[in-house]
């Protein structure tokens, strides 16, 4: 199994790094190539805007979206944002493919970045330590979206789709790495 993690801009030296912690081999998606022989793809967080502009000037917008539809794919905080089908605005280039709405500067400056210890569905061993920087929260999700996480006030922080995870936090900033194998087992199909 190998799992692509997009390495336009951001954190993916972290997914990465994760990863290998687990014995998972990894490769970095810079162009439509780098997604053949892959299984699964992370979309990290950093800077959505950027991501999608970078996505947009390699052509791999189109190629992403293909491979989307067909393998996981977890996007992580600017991810979550690039997987939505509704982000609110229009110009922002966006994969376009979670039945979410997602507000990209939920939490405004005062609390750009805060740390909480989350319930999260299906993941055994106690709550996740999960740190958001500038993140994004889901303010509404379809009837196909599994609700994960929500913060203490509701607000809907982690989500899974069918084959496509989708986290407001950054879980490849903790030594946690629960959910990186929850994705891996959607990648594997087990
Ligand atoms: N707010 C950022 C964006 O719009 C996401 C922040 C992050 O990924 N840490 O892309």
């Amino acid at each position: 199994m190998k799992i692509g993690v997009l390495a336009l801009q951001g954190a993916f030296i972290e997914h990465e790094k994760t990863l290998h912690s687990l014995g998972i081999e990894t490769t970095q998606v810079r162009l439509p190539e780098h997604l053949e022989g892959i299984d699964g793809l992370i979309i990290p967080g950093g800077e959505s805007t950027t991501i999608g502009k970078l996505a947009t000037s390699y052509g791999l917008i189109e190629p992403l979206r293909a491979f989307a539809r067909q393998h996981p794919t977890w996007g992580t905080c600017a991810g979550m944002i690039f997987l939505a089908q509704d982000i609110g605005i229009e110009a922002q280039p966006i994969l376009g493919l979670m039945d979410i709405k997602v507000n990209r500067n939920a939490f405004g400056r005062q609390v750009d970045s805060f740390e909480v210890d989350l319930e999260v569905k299906g993941l055994d061993g106690g709550p996740f330590h999960a740190v958001f920087i500038r993140a994004p929260l889901v303010e509404s999700a379809g009837p196909e979206v599994d609700v994960l996480a929500r913060l203490d006030d509701g607000g809907i922080v982690a989500v899974q789709q069918g084959h496509w995870l989708a986290t407001a936090f950054h879980p490849e900033l903790t030594e946690d790495t629960r959910l990186h194998q929850h994705f891996a087992r959607m990648v594997r199909g087990t």
